[in-house]
């Protein structure tokens, strides 16, 4: 952990061109920078007023049923022992069961307020799909998700809840056709229509602001985890835990502490099968600076410097880049970047269930099976863990492929 101070970083990064130090920025086609700017303007400006914070306060109070608890997870700190108590922040209770709905509504309601009529955006298992669907049917908007035919076919049940809240599919059959054709398809689209539409994107990534945008929205998460632990504890807690896929959940509740000094942060990524090419998507980890969708960051790339295959048994995890944002406090050593492999997530996915009556989204098992880890190397400490969705979309599959583990 680095205690250099970090008093003031979230005023500091990103900097007025979208910079986290060398990271972020818009690497863009000139045509989408100008649209981006005017979203900036529009979202520096919508943002700060009253009514804005006010209509978005309630939203989250009555759609979406915050605050979302901190729950003391006592049957399971006491299996793992050493004294140590872990705390979950219970994203799974957020409205469509992750914490993605928190940006959704944010970006929405910027949407809204911009007079734009249509919501664009991408997706790859189809959480964030269902999630600005959903946002969608709530403002009354348009909504136009791209998906690759390789996820369309494999999320079928994410699909149909798409279409049932009014979204169109746009099913793309470029490349690989999974996540990041699914996200040149949705920018190109933008590209073409962004009078009338807001690209919604799905995490911490992309041109700016977006990463500023959605780690704003996703900061609630922060704020009322912060909240609740030092009314449940009286202290901030020695650890902060989140899996990383693009990086938002994690942002959202690394916000809150890391102006703070003595708040062990941590970022998990998968390790998928194993540390070889391919068989992973730990970018933050293994990755190289490089450019992909709009924005510079740590990446993993192929042999000609292309984005590598990624690959992650949670498929809310495997992008082969990270957030900007991700890519400097790594830098700046203020976030510890571990990795969690395919089977120990699989063995939290059990032991939390089991332990506490709570199935975790496969994404989310990956912080919890780095706490486990922890617990069982230091002694006393308060372990604060974001579990950043419930399982409920896992089950089948994990049921189907791993039905030894049960
Ligand atoms: C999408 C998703 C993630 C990964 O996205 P981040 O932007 O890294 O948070 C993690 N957990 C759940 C439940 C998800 O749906």
């Amino acid at each position: 952990m680095n205690n250099i101070n970090f008093k003031g970083y979230l005023k500091k990064y990103p900097n007025k061109k979208g910079f986290f130090g060398k990271y972020g920025g818009v690497f863009t086609p000139q045509e989408l920078e100008a649209a981006l700017n005017e979203v900036t303007r529009a979202y520096f400006e919508i943002s700060k007023t009253k009514a804005f914070k006010d209509e978005l306060k309630e939203i989250q109070a009555h759609f979406q049923g915050r605050p979302t608890p901190t729950y003391y997870a006592k049957r399971l700190s006491n299996h793992l022992g050493n004294g140590n108590k872990l705390f979950l922040k219970r994203e799974d209770l957020n409205h469509t069961g992750a914490h993605k709905l928190n940006h959704c509504m944010g970006e929405a309601l910027v949407a809204k307020k911009m007079g734009k009529t249509k919501l664009i955006a991408e997706t790859g298992a189809g959480q964030h799909g269902v999630a600005i669907a959903t946002a969608a049917a709530y403002f009354n908007l348009q909504c136009e998700v791209h998906m690759g035919e390789v996820d369309v076919i494999k999320q079928a049940n994410n699909v149909s809840k798409m279409k049932i809240l009014g979204a169109k599919i746009i099913v793309v059959k470029e490349g690989d056709k999974t996540l990041k054709e699914a996200v040149d398809s949705a920018f190109d689209a933008y590209l073409n229509d962004y009078q009338n539409s807001l690209y919604a994107i799905g995490s911490v990534v992309g041109p700016h602001p977006f990463p500023k945008m959605v780690r704003d929205f996703q900061s609630i998460v922060g704020k009322e985890a912060k909240k609740q632990i030092l009314k449940l504890t009286n202290k901030l807690p020695d650890y902060v835990i989140a899996c990383v896929g693009g990086g938002s959940n994690a942002m959202g509740i690394f916000s809150a502490f890391i102006e703070t000094e003595n708040v062990n942060l941590i970022g998990v990524e998968a390790l998928g099968k194993g540390a070889s090419y391919g068989l992973h998507s730990a970018a933050t980890t293994y990755g190289k600076e490089g450019i992909m969708h709009g924005f510079n960051s740590l990446m993993l790339k192929d042999n000609n410097d292309n984005p590598a295959q990624v690959y992650s048994i949670a498929s809310g995890l495997d992008y082969p880049s990270v957030g900007p944002e991700h890519a400097l406090l790594h830098d700046l050593k203020k976030v510890a970047y571990k990795t969690v492999s395919d089977k120990e997530a699989l063995e939290a996915f059990f032991l939390l269930s089991k332990l506490e009556g709570i199935i975790p989204a496969l994404e989310s098992s990956h912080a919890l099976a780095y706490a486990f880890k922890l617990a069982k190397k230091v002694t006393n400490k308060n372990i604060l863990i974001n579990l950043s969705g419930r399982g409920d979309k896992d089950v089948d599959f994990v049921i189907e492929n791993y039905p030894h583990l049960k």
